[in-house]
């Protein structure tokens, strides 16, 4: 059968409202992108980010001198980045209350790029069910000189055991150097359980195939193996959001990617800020038709 895809227009950049200054700045200097750059980037791929980062707390890596200058990490809002960067109270620990970042358009993430944004991290739960989270992420973190076939592959794995239980996922390539198994979750349970939950799960790959995945953070102990990092699964805790740059050499982009796709992957940044043409036209394509979707509550482990 001859099966006719009518193409999807890419949307259209939405306008944007933020005046970003010093757009000639170079951001990123090994790879000569700049302040403006990487705002028009943000801009371009607004329609397909922000259904994975608006109205969810954000917190950000800043860095306003460029990658490679003094960067840091941003959780609570510091009441300068305007009016299109919204506030959520969030309860502490402690019975504080504390302001936490969002954002609800285009104009929301070029307000933080002229505020010093490359990075935009995520929590799991969005504003509206702060304490029921919508998504588990299972963030595999590979041992230095571990080729990268060896981490995709044990996303697979981990794709065929939460299958097994019933649970849809989706792979993240982080930018950097890992895979992220990306649980979409109805939020229903709440914080503690899901943590619990992949909490159980990252032990489990550990005491089944303790030669290729572990459980505990300590680097000492990665030694050839993978990090099954659950612990990004916290109340408060982020990941790196779809679609987000991120501030390591050549400007690379996390991006969403099918399970057939990652099969042939050979690296987990083979995205930059300068493809946002082809990553729209992506999106639309079959593959990634649903990427992040899926209506579903976790089992009894
Ligand atoms: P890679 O694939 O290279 O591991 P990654 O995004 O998964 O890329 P990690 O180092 O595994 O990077 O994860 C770090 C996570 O910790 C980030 O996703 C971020 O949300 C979170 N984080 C918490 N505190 C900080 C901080 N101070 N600086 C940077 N990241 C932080
Ligand atoms: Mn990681
Ligand atoms: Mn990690």
């Amino acid at each position: 059968d001859v099966v006719v895809e009518t193409p999807t227009p890419p949307p259209a950049a939405p306008e944007i409202h933020v005046k970003v200054s010093s757009r000639e700045r170079e951001i990123f200097p090994d790879s000569t992108v700049t302040k403006g750059e990487l705002a028009d980037y943000y801009a371009q791929v607004a329609p397909i980010m922000l259904p994975w980062v608006a109205n969810r707390p954000i917190s950000l890596v800043r860095c306003p001198q460029g990658r490679g200058k003094r960067c840091f990490f941003q959780k609570h809002d510091a009441g300068s980045f305007g009016e299109w960067v919204h506030q959520v109270p969030v309860t502490e620990k402690d019975g504080s209350s504390e302001d936490y970042l969002y954002v609800t358009d285009a104009d929301g993430l070029v307000a933080c790029v002229q505020m010093g944004t490359i990075e935009f991290h995520g929590w799991g739960s969005t504003v509206d069910h702060l304490e029921q989270p919508d998504r588990m992420v299972f963030d595999l973190d590979p041992d230095e000189g571990l080729d990268f076939a060896v981490t995709r592959d044990a996303a697979a794995h981990l794709r065929d055991l939460l299958g097994e239980m019933g649970l849809t996922t989706f792979p993240l390539l982080s930018g950097g150097k890992g895979v992220h198994v990306v649980v979409p979750l109805t939020p229903r349970a709440d914080w503690p359980a899901v943590r619990d939950f992949s909490e159980r799960f990252a032990r489990a790959l550990e005491q089944a195939d303790p030669a290729r995945f572990v459980a505990n953070m300590s680097k000492a102990r990665r030694k050839g193996r993978i990090f099954v990092d659950y612990l990004r699964n916290g109340r408060g805790s982020t990941a790196i959001m779809p679609y987000a740059a991120r501030a390591r050499a050549g400007a690379p982009v996390a991006v969403p990617v099918s399970w057939t796709e990652l099969r042939d992957m050979t690296s987990a940044h083979p995205f930059c800020v300068r493809d946002g043409a082809e990553l729209l036209k992506r999106a639309n394509g079959r593959g990634l038709q649903g990427w992040g979707v899926a209506d579903q509550v976790l089992p009894d482990l």
